[in-house]
């Protein structure tokens, strides 16, 4: 394992030339964030993750967290460290409100910063990321008193928040949940009950953990309508701010697991003793309402956990292949082995790995300055508009980039052969750990279903029409230029055309045939995601074919004439040899559920 690199120009193209930063940073509630403060600030902190929290990468999977007879659990050797040099710092704070002690800068940044630290080590970045998700949760449900007790420390990273979702019966299907909450009859509520895969659930990195627990009243209607939402501190806050008593409630165990070995994976039970204070956030029952506004930040957060993993396994697999050498390439001398980057085979294996990266960071950054837009946008309908592009847009990013992080870190071993998958280089772990991405945050698939059935119908179709109208507008914008991009173009033209017959279908189906639309639901998400991918990358490539003609080799503030060149040598590759995937995906999308049913695996017996 190789160290990890902040790939910062690459960062620096898209802020400025998709997501547009400068737009951004006009924004009332952005003038502190100008263009040149941002990108001095992702800078340094890009320093602090591959300095600082990098090296601990290795470590975080050997060690991993363990588990004492005593409940208390110990995070691997250095991590305790660097989580306080990055409180200290406030990384974790740099897009929080400022209200509460945060930065106020955009969440784009938060979504940047994200993408290095867990580039850096995913398994370290799920405690600052989960503590922004909690955060998140209590800035927009929890009562002035609830923020005053809780936020500041959060946000300065002094306690850390969990998120208490899932239990033994309840998975996906979160009107499953068994926790109960009764009233204690002085304001407070008494919490018993049993949370599995809670993570860093419980931790030696902070001085509290403050849970988010997810729990039914009595009475309360059956199903997700009856699921109210409590804070349940590790330990009690005194009226004076000071830590109070022990709670009631205890890490039992820890998974042992596949990859990200140094984020615990706690099994949580309240309320052995009796019961575990509890503090009722916003109105009960409403506990599913105020998660899912939550949810396009947090799974945003996981969708980039497949982009960050992905680019370590590139860097590492770029490094490689530049230094091992077998096979003589064509047109090599004959007297030494190649470099097997010389070889076409092992090219295109780098450049599917660069390409997709570059493809989903386009698309995650789009979705992280909508969320921005969405917020404080002066103008009602841009806000409107984006934040239904952010509601569409989420469930792409999350499976898609994250689907993307498993192929592209298994490509990565793929390039260092039997050296990958030996553990001792490191690339077998970036695998691991890219795993669980697929899983958690509401596994891909439910994502799939999610975008069919609730984010295509949105306005009776008309968003994801806005955006298929958007993407055929570029149609012009890249016939302007003539030649140069006239393979991305009719490659695009494609692409896009395939999407929306697929829509189109989805659209019909899913009110005709519920079961047609759900058999297609992944295919159509993949598609989606392709397509999008590859309308962002022809924009970066008309960007960069604009700066070449523009600038020379000063264009786009810093990048030079070779980097430039190869955006658009990165685009033409993904949207004229990627992204023609669609064509194969269409028919898996609109065959309906007729031939899933055809094998009856619900009574099949094995052997
Ligand atoms: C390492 C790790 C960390 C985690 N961290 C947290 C955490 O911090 N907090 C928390 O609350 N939870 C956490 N989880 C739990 C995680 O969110 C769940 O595992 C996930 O939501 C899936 O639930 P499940 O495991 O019960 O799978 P199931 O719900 O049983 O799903 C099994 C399979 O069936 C599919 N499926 C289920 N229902 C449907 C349906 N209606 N239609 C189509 N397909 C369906 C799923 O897509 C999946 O492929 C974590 C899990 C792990 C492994």
């Amino acid at each position: 394992m190789a160290d990890y690199v902040p790939p910062l120009r690459d960062i620096r193209f898209v802020l400025e030339q998709l997501a547009d930063l400068h737009g951004l940073s006009k924004l009332e509630a952005y003038e502190h964030a100008d263009p040149g403060t941002v990108l001095g600030v992702i800078e340094e902190s890009g320093r602090f993750m591959a300095d600082v929290v990098g090296p601990l990468n290795r470590v975080g999977d050997t060690v991993g967290s363990t588990l004492g007879g005593d409940g208390k659990v110990t995070t691997p050797p250095g991590f305790s460290e660097a989580y306080r040099q990055y409180a200290d710092a406030g990384w974790g704070a740099v897009s929080l409100p400022p209200e509460f002690g945060g930065g106020g800068f955009p969440w784009l940044v938060a979504v940047v910063m994200q993408e290095m630290l867990a580039s850096a080590s995913m398994a370290f970045s799920t405690c600052p990321v989960l503590n922004q998700g909690a955060i998140d949760m209590l800035t927009q449900h929890g009562s002035p008193g609830q923020q005053a007790t809780f936020l500041e420390k959060m946000v300065r990273g002094e306690w850390t928040g969990t998120m208490n979702l899932t239990e033994t019966e309840a998975g996906s299907d979160l009107g499953l949940v068994r926790t109960k909450a009764v009233p204690a009859g002085d304001g407070t509520w008494c919490i018993t009950g049993q949370k599995i895969f809670i993570t860093f659930g419980e931790h030696d990195l902070a001085g509290n953990i403050i849970h988010l627990v997810l729990a039914r009243v009595p009475d309360a209607p059956p199903g997700t309508r009856g699921i109210s939402c409590f804070i349940v501190p590790k330990y009690l806050v005194n009226d004076d701010g000071s830590l109070g008593a022990r709670n009631d409630l205890r890490c039992v165990s820890i998974e042992h697991k596949l990859g990200i070995r140094a984020s615990p994976t706690c099994v949580m039970s309240f309320g052995d003793a009796g019961g575990a204070t509890g503090y009722l956030i916003g109105e009960a029952n409403q506990g599913m309402r105020y998660m899912f506004t939550m949810m396009n930040t947090a799974r945003l957060s996981v969708g980039l956990q497949g982009l960050s993993i992905a680019e370590r396994a590139y860097q590492d697999a770029l490094r490689y292949a530049q230094e091992r050498k077998q096979g003589r390439a064509v047109g090599a001398p004959a007297s030494a082995p190649s470099p097997i980057v010389e070889h076409p085979d092992v090219r295109r294996m780098l450049l599917t790995m660069k390409a997709y990266i570059e493809a989903m960071r386009a698309t995650l950054y789009t979705t992280a300055v909508s969320i921005d837009l969405a917020r404080h946008h002066p103008d009602r309908a841009e806000r409107e508009a984006r934040r239904e592009l952010v509601d569409l847009l989420t469930p792409i990013s999350k499976a898609w980039c994250t689907d993307l992080g498993v192929e592209l870190t298994s490509i990565g071993l793929q390039v260092h052969g039997g050296m990958g998958y030996v553990e001792e280089t490191g690339v077998a772990q970036y695998l691991r750990d890219s795993r669980i991405a697929p899983i958690y945050e509401g596994t891909n698939g439910i994502q799939a279903i999610d975008l069919v059935i609730r984010k295509v119908p949105m306005r009776g179709g008309g968003v994801v029409k806005d955006l298929l109208a958007q993407m055929e507008a570029l149609d012009r914008e890249l016939a302007a230029v003539g030649l140069e991009l006239a393979g991305v173009r009719s490659a695009l033209a494609n692409g896009v055309s395939a999407l929306r017959e697929a829509t189109d279908w989805i659209m019909s189906r899913g009110l005709a045939e519920p079961n047609d639309a759900l058999a297609g639901a992944t295919p159509y998400l993949r598609l989606c995601g392709l397509v999008i991918g590859g309308w962002l990358l022809a924009r970066s490539a008309l960007a960069a074919s604009r700066l070449l003609r523009d600038g020379g080799s000063d264009a786009g503030g810093g990048s030079d004439a070779i980097f430039l060149r190869e955006k658009i040598g990165t685009a033409r590759f993904y949207v004229e040899q990627l992204l023609p995937q669609t064509a194969g995906l269409l028919p898996a999308v609109t065959a309906g559920a007729g031939p899933l049913f055809q094998v009856d695996l619900s009574r099949a017996v094995l052997g």
